[in-house]
């Protein structure tokens, strides 16, 4: 009865968010955050990033963390960040961290009403899978399957509960996360996934409300817009794959995520009324 008391006691102050971004993106990505689901979380989120910018250091107070990783879109570099915001999370001491790339529209309440129902007392790794089969590890020479797991995508963002994340702090502290990227040599969402699966022997829960770019935002209906946790977008080449959300004009508003915003909080103050 304490422990389910407890975990409905979840409130935002209990969740570590991080989002990882870079100095390419710090104004294009990074101003639609800070403009929107930023302001409704100001002390969980952290950005990790590789520059300095004094700006965006006071518009957060603080909270953008210069993770000394390359600029660069190397494994190597993005495993680094992802071991930077892992560190941040044990030392915070918050319930649960929950991580995001600068693409994604979180919706804070719901995030925090979904962490409700699960226990960071027991082991959680909870996300959304983009692939319609596990990752496969083969033995050289001869090809023999050796395991397989499952990952949460890191586009869509994923959670971890603070009884899990402890449990990886042998292998994943300490900068450790960056040696089992390069040894695997896979992504740091696919890493993570190998930790937690493989290494833990603990299962991704998949949470379908976790959205990536790697999707069709247009299939989400305005409905459920509220019932999600994430959204994404994306350009190829020149189509934009973005959330259909009534609101301002496209030249505006590209990415979507100030009218979606909009959507979710009409109150805010640069949404029209
Ligand atoms: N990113 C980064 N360094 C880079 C390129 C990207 O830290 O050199 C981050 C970026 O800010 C985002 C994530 O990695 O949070 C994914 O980048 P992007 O959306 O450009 O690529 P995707 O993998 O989604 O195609
Ligand atoms: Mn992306």
């Amino acid at each position: 009865i304490y422990d389910s008391v407890q975990s409905k006691n979840i409130t935002l102050e209990d969740i570590f968010i991080s989002v990882k971004t870079t100095k390419h993106y710090q104004y294009t990505r990074l101003p639609i955050i800070l403009k929107t689901w930023f302001q409704l979380a100001k002390d969980q989120i952290w950005f990790f990033t590789d520059t300095e910018n004094r700006q965006h250091q006071n518009q957060t107070n603080g909270h953008m963390v210069n993770t000394n990783c390359s600029a660069s879109h190397q494994r190597k570099h993005l495993c680094c960040k992802m071991s930077v915001e892992y560190d941040h999370f044990l030392e915070s001491g918050k319930k649960w961290f929950c991580h995001f790339d600068d693409d994604n529209y979180v919706n804070i309440p719901r995030l925090v009403s979904i962490l409700q129902n699960y226990n960071h007392q027991e082991d959680w790794y909870l996300g959304r899978t983009s692939v319609y089969e596990p990752v496969k590890i083969y033995k050289k020479p001869t090809n023999k399957l050796m395991f397989s797991f499952w990952f949460a995508t890191g586009g869509a963002g994923f959670c971890i509960s603070r009884s899990l994340a402890l449990k990886m702090l042998p292998v994943a502290s300490g900068g450790r996360f960056i040696s089992i990227c390069e040894g695997i040599r896979l992504p740091d969402d696919v890493s993570m996934g190998f930790i937690i699966e493989h290494l833990m022997k603990k299962n991704l829960t998949l949470v379908p409300e976790f959205h990536s770019h790697l999707e069709q935002m247009k299939l989400l209906i305005p409905e459920t817009f509220r019932d999600q946790i994430s959204f994404s977008y994306g350009k190829a080449k020149d189509e934009w794959n973005v959330v259909n959300v009534p609101g301002f004009d496209t030249r505006y508003d590209p990415t979507r995520f100030l009218s979606l915003h909009c959507f979710l909080f009409p109150h805010f103050k640069f949404c029209p009324r």
